[in-house]
């Protein structure tokens, strides 16, 4: 049975989906207007790694993250760069798709874009103005928090925490909101800026909403998991529930998964300290396999500290297990602990997805491994382990195999055993090479 922390309760629970078989969830995508940094390519792979471990465990996943491609910096950003919202937007979210292939994440179900939903935003925000959970005031539209049941206790706190610390503060805002905390799901636009018509004139949603409108009318009004960095929790994750559920009346998450922040030398990674680092430069060094891994060498919820010793230790530890896993196998040997390993290594991984637990498990093995119990059947569980954390060694194929294949096949051709011949020839596409019949007999090319 797997076990997730979350957030919400602040306990460890089973995982029991809504549907059966599957897994809904939900992870906060970037805003696209730079290269994605370190901290953001952590909640990346953390996910997707969650993800892989869910369908290694035969659950089949709807992973949905979203690009937030309308917001303030991109404004400014496209503003900068002399270009519209839109090329500027795409042209970050065409890097990101770059960075984390990178990293050997797989693509997700469907990375909505909040201008593809303006229509659902409105309508969203026009339901909760009928429902009374919101209110327009000057062309904006604000969320009444002090309507919203258990408000913040997702990040742990109470409208009143909140309302003290919020009473010294000078927002501007006084007139225009009922409430200092109220938020804004609807701005009205700035003259230039690029907006929407609405019922409340021309004008673009607030960030919060996006996440709102595009979970529920993706995976519907409750979803199993939802998740994201733990700076997200307030008020970024708080105000997507008192949205969801003013709206819907439901619980708009069943868990909530966050995960931790990424240290740069001890140092907490930020722009004014200099220890900012993108991953568009970080590949440019560091090989984006050895970066995944050196990121899953924690469990996602704890802190992870980047170094360039750390960095060089997940090189030499994965170069480890690369040359285990390249290893030749062996025609017999005693595999008897093949079980246990795989049994420790679903321990590790039930237990709120602990990777570095599970990292352990897999350098056991490796050593049994690199002792005498190779079989096909032992590299083919490896294999499967490994490919969690994104690691897939590209096997070498040689010419002479490559031949031999070929031979084969041309001989199950004279035989008419086409079958035979198309497997073969499926077989070579799979390890990258193309076949071309010719009247001079088979070329072969590798992709
Ligand atoms: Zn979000």
């Amino acid at each position: 049975m797997i076990k997730i922390y979350d957030t919400m309760t602040r306990s460890l629970r089973d995982f029991v989906p809504l549907n059966e078989g599957q897994v809904n969830m939900y992870v906060c995508g970037p805003t696209v207007y730079n290269y994605i940094h370190i901290g953001n390519a952590r909640s990346v792979v953390a996910f997707d790694t969650i993800r892989r471990y869910f369908e290694y465990r035969g659950y089949k996943v709807n992973y949905i993250s979203n690009f937030t491609d309308v917001d303030d910096k991109i404004i400014k950003g496209a503003a900068e760069a002399g270009m519209d919202t839109k090329s500027f937007s795409d042209k970050f979210i065409a890097a990101f798709m770059e960075d984390v292939k990178a990293l050997d994440v797989k693509p997700a179900t469907k990375n909505p874009r909040v201008i593809d939903y303006m229509d659902e935003i409105i309508s969203f925000v026009k339901a909760l103005v009928d429902n009374g959970f919101a209110y327009e005031s000057d062309g904006d539209v604000y969320f009444r928090v002090a309507k919203s049941h258990n408000y913040a206790k997702l990040a742990n706190k109470t409208l009143a925490d909140l309302e003290v610390g919020a009473s010294g503060r000078v927002d501007g805002e006084g007139d225009i909101k009922e409430n200092p905390l109220d938020f804004a799901l609807w701005k009205s636009a700035k003259p230039g800026e690029v907006s929407w018509q609405s019922p409340w004139g021309q004008g673009r949603p607030g960030w919060h909403i996006e996440c709102s409108v595009m979970a529920t009318e993706i995976l519907g009004d409750t979803i199993d998991i939802h998740g994201g960095g733990a700076d997200l929790e307030f008020p970024h994750h708080t105000n997507e529930i008192a949205q969801s559920e003013a709206k819907t009346g439901k619980t708009f998450a069943n868990y909530w998964m966050h995960n931790g922040f990424v240290n740069v030398d001890n140092e907490k990674m930020s722009k004014s300290l200099g220890n900012f680092v993108t991953v568009h430069d970080m590949l440019k060094s560091v090989d984006g396999q050895v970066l995944r891994f050196f990121l899953a060498t924690q469990q996602y919820r704890k802190p992870v500290n980047f170094t360039e010793k750390a960095v060089h230790d997940a090189e030499v530890n994965l170069k480890y297990l690369k040359n285990t896993y390249t290893l030749p196998v062996q025609e017999e040997a005693d595999t008897t602990d093949l079980a246990k390993f795989v049994a420790d290594f679903e321990v590790a991984m039930d237990d709120d997805f602990n990777s570095a637990n599970g990292i352990t498990v897999l350098f056991d093995m490796a050593k049994w491994i690199n002792s005498g119990h190779y079989t096909q059947e032992v590299k083919a569980t490896f294999a499967k382990l490994l490919e969690i954390f994104g690691i897939v060694f590209k096997e070498e194929v040689l010419d002479a195999d490559i031949e031999a294949l070929i031979e084969e096949r041309q001989a199950a051709r004279a035989n008419r055993d086409f079958a035979k011949a198309d497997a073969i020839r499926d077989q070579l596409a799979t390890q990258g090479i193309k076949l071309l019949d010719t009247k001079d007999g088979v070329r072969w090319t590798r992709d």
